[in-house]
């Protein structure tokens, strides 16, 4: 990798933009935000009243961006992304590919939950940070060696991987990790001060469940999707047929599309279970769209930014294979679907219940897996969590500031303010309006005369740290490195 397409200005002003400054308050403006040495120098009201009153001058740097009719909220975070490099899942520029896209849809952090390339991602880390490569701020977890069978085995891999200089730990248990293997591991993250803590796929077939997890991570720890939280409410196991095989994905996909439908049973006991994560302060990233496709494949596979932004080398990794993770798409049923469905109602009301009782909630796509698409995914998730029923600016909250708390980064989980680094999204629309006006394939507007139609949208700039970075750049970028694989 070559160079970043990030310009760096002495100064820069952002002028007339509204503002939602990702702390849950409502948006204002339009505002002028100056930015210098990489952080936010102003914001200054320029709305008529402001103007009026208090005779505001206004923003002014060495480069100016006319923000007029735009939204502007810090830059996103997506907590669960793969960042494949050794087998070039995404092909010989993958990681290029992956890092332009998120940038293109304003994300200015990922999180990324291994596996295997810890050390290339952190030196990736230091490019990015030093705005030597085109790419969003990279938050690594290192990933957690399977062959850890002991307590002291996983205090020495813990020590090892904060020797690496990785910022916090991704697990997925497998049967033989015991909770007494998980409690020296968090308790020597802990000790270590792994600033982002640890984030765990609790697997289907360990003996953890989130009960195990929070009380052994607290607040350090951060569940994945949704393994573990519907078996800790229930009494004994799932009833899944006797022919059942976890190392079938079909199988393991299949059934658990009823596993909430069995934990409802035990409404009570899952708001139990729930409310001791919350007051445990253990946070929860649902990743709600990379499971879509077990409710509609039809939908995910046909998405409409495939044909010009997925490259060849993922479309095949996506596509239906017996041998490959994640691609179990044969003999998918209508009921399937069906079930899938009904789940994510239920699963939609927890994750809504766990939000209304305060507890902490992020945006992670898990990309790339089942026709999720970097940046294009994380947009979708910000829906998913509309549909669940939260408020648009709890659903930006979410995946803002409260990912920066998560990662440990106080200084960004202040949001959008005066002195805060300048991570931050320049949107072509309203998000609180419609979500769909950030994707990258923009969105379809009646003209002023509403006798045409028109298209825009998209986010515009992404700001990383002061440094601006123009996202139909990114994207035709993408674009051409798409028709050189096809
Ligand atoms: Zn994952």
């Amino acid at each position: 990798m070559s160079g970043s397409k990030g310009k760096e200005y002495g100064s820069l002003a952002i002028r007339d933009a509204m503002l939602i400054n990702g702390r849950g308050t409502p948006p204002y403006g339009p505002v002028d935000i100056v930015v210098k040495d990489g952080k936010i120098a102003d914001i200054i009201n320029v709305d008529s009243i402001s103007l009026a009153r208090y005779k505001n001058k206004r923003g002014e740097g060495d480069h100016i961006i006319d923000a007029k009719g735009m939204y502007v909220t810090p830059g996103f975070v997506d907590m669960h992304v793969h960042i494949n490099i050794a087998d070039e899942k995404c092909g010989p520029k993958g990681t290029e590919y992956a890092y332009n896209l998120c940038l293109a849809h304003g994300v200015t952090t990922v999180r990324t939950c291994g596996f295997g390339t810890d050390d290339k991602l952190l030196e990736h880390k230091r490019l990015s940070d030093a705005n030597k490569i085109t790419a969003p701020r990279l938050v690594v977890l290192g990933s957690w060696p399977a062959e850890v069978h002991t307590v002291d085995e996983a205090r020495d891999a813990a020590r090892k991987l904060s020797d690496l200089g990785v910022d916090g730990i991704k697990i997925i248990p497998r049967p033989h990790v015991t909770p007494e293997i998980l409690e020296a591991m968090t308790d020597e993250a802990r000790a270590l001060e792994l600033p982002a803590g640890v984030a765990i796929h609790i697997a289907q077939n360990s003996e953890l469940d989130a009960l195990d997890v929070t009380f052994a991570g607290m607040d350090k720890i951060c569940i994945e999707h949704t393994y573990g939280i519907p078996q800790a409410a229930m009494p004994g196991t799932q009833n899944f047929p006797p022919e059942y095989n976890y190392s079938n994905e079909v199988d393991r996909f299949r059934w658990d599309g009823y596993i909430w439908h069995e934990a409802d049973v035990y409404e009570e006991e899952v708001m139990d279970v729930l409310d001791i994560m919350i007051e445990n302060g253990t946070v929860w990233d649902p990743t709600m769209v990379v499971y879509e496709g077990h409710r509609d494949y039809q939908r995910v596979k046909s998405l409409p930014w495939h044909e010009k932004y997925t490259v060849r080398q993922l479309w095949e990794a996506y596509s239906p294979s017996p041998g490959r993770h994640a691609t179990h798409f044969f003999d998918w049923k209508t009921s399937d679907e069906i079930a899938w469905k009904e789940k994510y109602q239920i699963w939609m009301k927890y994750v809504k219940y766990f939000f209304d009782n305060g507890g902490t909630l992020v945006a992670g796509s898990d990309t790339a897996f089942i026709y999720a698409l970097f940046g294009f995914a994380l947009i979708r998730e910000l829906e998913l969590y509309q549909e669940a029923g939260i408020h648009p600016i709890d659903v930006i909250q979410i995946a803002t500031t409260n990912a920066h708390a998560t990662l440990g980064d106080e200084e960004r989980a202040l949001g959008v303010r005066k002195g805060a680094p300048a991570d931050l999204a320049i949107i072509d629309g309203n998000p609180l309006d419609n979500f769909k006006v950030m994707y990258g394939t923009g969105v379809m507007r009646y003209s002023p005369d509403r006798k045409s139609v028109t298209h825009g949208g998209g986010v515009r700039w992404t700001v990383k740290g002061g440094v601006v970075f123009d996202c139909a750049e990114l994207l035709r970028d993408v674009e051409e490195y798409v028709n050189e694989n096809r």
